[in-house]
């Protein structure tokens, strides 16, 4: 064999090992799945009188094409679009906003490059009206609107913040985040309105939660976060890449396998929960209908 040869084996095996650690592995194995008592959240969801809400719409902000992979480990390079969602859960007092997506300036530093304005008109309003603001976790891509809100301080007492979140809202450096002037910590499963349950969930970031919600129609939905950025994450039980999880966006691997395992052992055992990923555009626009949930885009014409 040549010294050429040599060296271009060595070279295939090292970029094939860089890419299955990188990009394929899900481990550490052996990990044991995160329980979430869904008897326990229909409880305390229902221990707060008063009427349930009605329906959950979403609105995409900006979207980008990455590989499935990144957020996903082992489910290959296909493209999938990555969306920045926001997310709306009807109550008769004005709503509950889960999330608030960014501003365009952020979404662009990201490489988001396709914004939708009227998408952020349409979520700058829900957070105007709302009776409360939730956050999954303070990254940029979920806090940031509610950041940079026109009308921020009447806003803000709105946003049940924990002291966890803001430390996280802190590190972003953003003036209006030394505004806040409350945080609020909570219980690991607690109601904050009728049929409307936080979670805490640590691990893609220390102060992360999910959000359980049930309709007065009875139907179930939980907001998993970043936890699960894909449907795949909880379809397989994967987490996201170690190029992202462990590199781009550190976070603490272990716990999230942990929810994602738990996540998926709950979609076995009750096939009617519907599980909401944070950021798969592509499955929330081929499965609207089907899951119960309205799309703002739909109202605001074609993209
Ligand atoms: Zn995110």
């Amino acid at each position: 064999m040549s010294r050429l040869s040599k060296v271009l084996i060595v070279l295939l095996i090292s970029l094939g090992l860089a890419y299955y650690w990188l990009l394929v592995n899900a481990g550490p194995g052996g990990i044991a799945a995160r329980q979430i008592d869904l008897p326990a959240l229909r409880a305390e969801a229902d221990s707060l009188s008063g009427k349930r809400p009605t329906g959950i719409t979403f609105a995409v902000l900006a979207t980008r094409s990455i590989p499935s992979a990144s957020l996903a480990a082992g489910t290959g390079l296909r493209q999938v679009t990555e969306g920045i969602v926001a997310w709306q859960i009807a109550t008769p007092k004005g709503g509950i906003v889960v999330d608030t997506g960014l501003s365009p300036a952020d979404a662009e530093a990201m490489g988001y490059s396709d914004y939708d304005p009227a998408a952020m008109r349409k979520v700058d309003g829900w957070m105007g009206a709302a009776e409360q603001i939730l956050f999954t976790h303070a990254h940029i891509d979920h806090v940031g609107r509610f950041l940079d809100h026109p009308e921020f301080d009447a806003i803000s007492p709105k946003a049940l913040v924990t002291s966890g979140m803001l430390g996280g809202i802190n590190a972003l450096w953003r003036e209006n985040g030394s505004h806040i002037a409350k945080t609020r910590n909570l219980a690991p499963i607690e109601a904050v309105a009728p049929g409307v349950v936080v979670i805490q969930t640590p691990g893609h970031t220390p102060a992360s939660q999910m959000v359980y919600v049930r309709l007065a129609s009875g139907r179930e939905y939980l907001l998993t976060g970043d936890t699960a950025s894909l449907a795949a994450n909880f379809e397989n039980g994967t987490p996201r890449s170690r190029l992202v999880a462990d590199i781009l966006a550190p976070e603490d691997r272990p716990a999230v396998i942990g929810w994602v395992k738990g996540l998926q052992s709950m979609r076995q055992r009750y096939p009617a929960l519907v599980i909401l990923p944070s950021h798969d555009a592509d499955w929330l626009s081929a499965n609207t209908e089907k899951l119960g949930l309205n799309s703002a885009s739909a109202d605001q014409g074609k993209r």
